[in-house]
């Protein structure tokens, strides 16, 4: 095996990544980390399951050996690996280290095969193959081929969606599923090389190559450096991104035309009707409501339910029965109109650690009853629903009654309402505060559906029982204010 130096700073896998996003990027991640923004909660917790699903992968491998060497010491990890290589007996090595080019790599795991050849594995705790996991291994393809390892074969293993848990030790021959890459990424090195070179270039020079801020910063991953590269920096109140389910192709064109905000788009430009809506409002200043606004609100019949789920869904299943990140509904939250103005509230928040679904759906049956119509905020609450009554046969019947008397109060506002302060967005987040003001999700503890998959999570695994409480209180209070929020959303409208 070779092993070389280079002077400007080491490359890595998730540098590269960086690179291939933006160059700045990189460049701020060589020579500014500081200036990134902190890691939050949520992007820590994918974090800590890569890292678990990362140590069960290695089970495949009994008697592999891991290289202890961290990634502040790559050196030594080299030579750790070198001894490793040497040891025939070993069947595998676990974060393997290499230096190519100017280029560090640690490979998740790596096989013995026949002869001196090996097998090079990537782990993703997620369900699928992305192209940037395929960019990551043409990397790592390329730099252990440089150092003179054989591969016979590269791929990435990920989490299989069709895995059913059966409350004991994990299976990990049936959890793990490898997607054999071996015909793609050595026809990538070219590439690679090219992007090294450039890389390495860009990073030799005086200053920060001069990019602006743009798509690349959301895509593949949130940029770090976005409040640092934005700082100062003033943007339209309405640009045309607003409008709603905007085509690349017209964005493109669009730009191409030097179109800047909403109120900029030409009366000429082919939209949508509901993107000529956007633009009239703002143009105008003024809201939208469309001639059959009343008639549609005057669809549901009494006792009107509103009713909102919160779900979980975790890389590693949980509970008997579950699949990988199979999405899991632990609370539901319903207020009921009984005759208008009269109010009622029902809820259930699953506090136990347990299989959330047969409680979550008895006891939202019993609240839902067999009468009105249910009141819903987007198609997700249905989606739920079917799901549950193919997982609880006995309840199927039930569940699927319950879909005819579903109403989607989002398509309402989006098909006969618009107000310019939604910025093309019918989220109930952003609806809310506009059609409602004083009612927003500022002040809660927990603020959006994510944040309260995370936290009920956070809940199921500490120990420290304050903490779990606290985080309940959230959990009540935010699947709470969903609900009312679509009370006070209907009379709203209805005033309009
Ligand atoms: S915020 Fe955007 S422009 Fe700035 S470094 Fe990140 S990706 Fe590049």
């Amino acid at each position: 095996m070779k092993t070389s130096k280079h002077d400007a700073p080491k490359l890595s896998k998730s540098r590269y990544i960086s690179g291939l996003q933006c160059h700045l990027r990189l460049w701020h991640e060589c020579y500014n980390r500081e200036l990134a923004g902190s890691v939050d909660a949520a992007t820590q917790a994918i974090f800590d399951t890569g890292h678990e699903v990362g140590v069960l992968a290695t089970k495949l491998h009994p008697g592999g050996l891991l290289i202890e060497a961290d990634h502040f010491h790559h050196e030594d990890a080299v030579k750790q690996t070198l001894v490793a290589f040497a040891d025939h007996k070993l069947p595998a090595i676990f974060e393997a280290a290499f230096l190519h080019a100017g280029v560090r790599n640690r490979a998740d795991i790596l096989v013995r095969g026949r002869g001196e050849q090996w097998d090079l594995v990537e782990v993703k705790s997620a369900l699928d193959v992305s192209d940037t996991n395929v960019d990551d291994l043409a990397l790592q393809h390329w730099v252990l081929t440089g150092a003179g390892i054989d591969i016979r074969r590269a791929g990435v293993l990920t989490l299989n969606r069709d895995y059913v848990y059966d409350g004991r030790e994990y299976d990990v021959d049936e959890l793990f599923l490898l997607h054999d890459l071996t015909d793609t990424v050595p026809g990538m090195a070219k590439d690679v090389a090219k992007n090294v070179k450039a890389m390495h270039e860009m990073l030799a020079q005086r200053g920060p190559p001069k990019i602006e801020p743009g798509n690349q910063c959301f895509d593949p991953y949130d940029c770090p450096f976005y409040e640092h590269c934005t700082k100062g920096m003033t943007f339209p109140e309405h640009p045309f991104g607003e409008l709603p389910k905007l085509h690349p192709t017209k964005r493109a064109a669009l730009k191409a035309l030097g179109v800047e905000t909403v109120e900029d788009v030409p009366k000429t430009f082919a939209l949508t009707a509901l993107q000529k809506r956007v633009r009239d409002c703002v143009r105008t200043g003024k809201e939208y409501v469309g001639n059959a606004l009343a008639a549609v609100l005057d669809e549901p019949e009494y006792p009107i339910h509103h009713l909102d789920f919160e779900t979980f869904m975790l890389a590693l299943p949980r509970y008997k029965g579950t699949r990988p990140y199979q999405t899991l509904p632990f609370q539901w939250s319903n207020h009921i109109e009984s005759a208008p103005g009269r109010l009622k509230h029902d809820e259930y928040l699953c506090r136990e650690d347990k299989d959330p679904r047969p409680e979550f759906v008895e006891t939202m049956l019993a609240s839902l009853g067999t009468k009105g119509t249910i009141c819903i905020y987007t198609p997700y609450e249905i989606r739920v629903i079917r799901e549950l009554a193919k997982a609880l046969p006995k309840y199927a019947r039930r569940l699927q009654a319950l879909e005819d008397r579903c109403w989607d109060l989002c398509n309402v506002i989006r098909d006969h309402y618009y107000h310019p302060d939604f910025h093309g967005s019918f989220s109930i987040k952003q609806v809310l505060p506009v059609l409602v003001p004083g009612m927003s999700y500022e002040r809660l503890a927990v603020k959006d559906g994510m944040e309260a998959s995370r936290v009920y999570v956070e809940a199921l695994q500490t120990d420290d029982a304050r903490r779990r409480q606290e985080i309940h209180d959230g959990l009540i209070e935010y699947c709470g204010q969903d609900t009312l929020a679509m009370v006070r959303l209907r009379e709203a409208l209805a005033k309009r």
